[in-house]
């Protein structure tokens, strides 16, 4: 299974929170923008490293999920959102 890494860019997040809708891992941060939190999925126990700076939140995880992410991805209407496959 492909590890893959959910990127969002601060300068580009509205706070739309239209991802939020699509992956519940997805949630509004303190600051009223989007970051990543692992343990916000009620319905699975999933695992990720997540990186919040002053510029982004990057966050891996090794799941099958990977789709769920790109649909957060697609629905984000200022393209704040980027999926990568980061390998085996
Ligand atoms: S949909 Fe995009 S702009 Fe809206 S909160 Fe999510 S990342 Fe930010």
């Amino acid at each position: 299974m492909p590890a893959y890494e959910i990127t969002i860019e601060k300068d580009a997040c509205d706070g739309i929170f239209a991802c939020l809708t699509r992956d519940p891992r997805f949630v509004e941060a303190a600051d009223g923008l989007a970051t990543v939190d692992p343990d916000a999925d009620p319905v699975y126990d999933c695992e990720g490293d997540v990186t919040d700076t002053a510029e982004r939140v990057v966050a891996t995880f090794d799941d099958d999920r990977i789709d769920e992410a790109k649909q957060a991805a697609a629905a984000c209407p200022t393209d704040a959102i980027i999926v990568e496959e980061v390998g085996e």
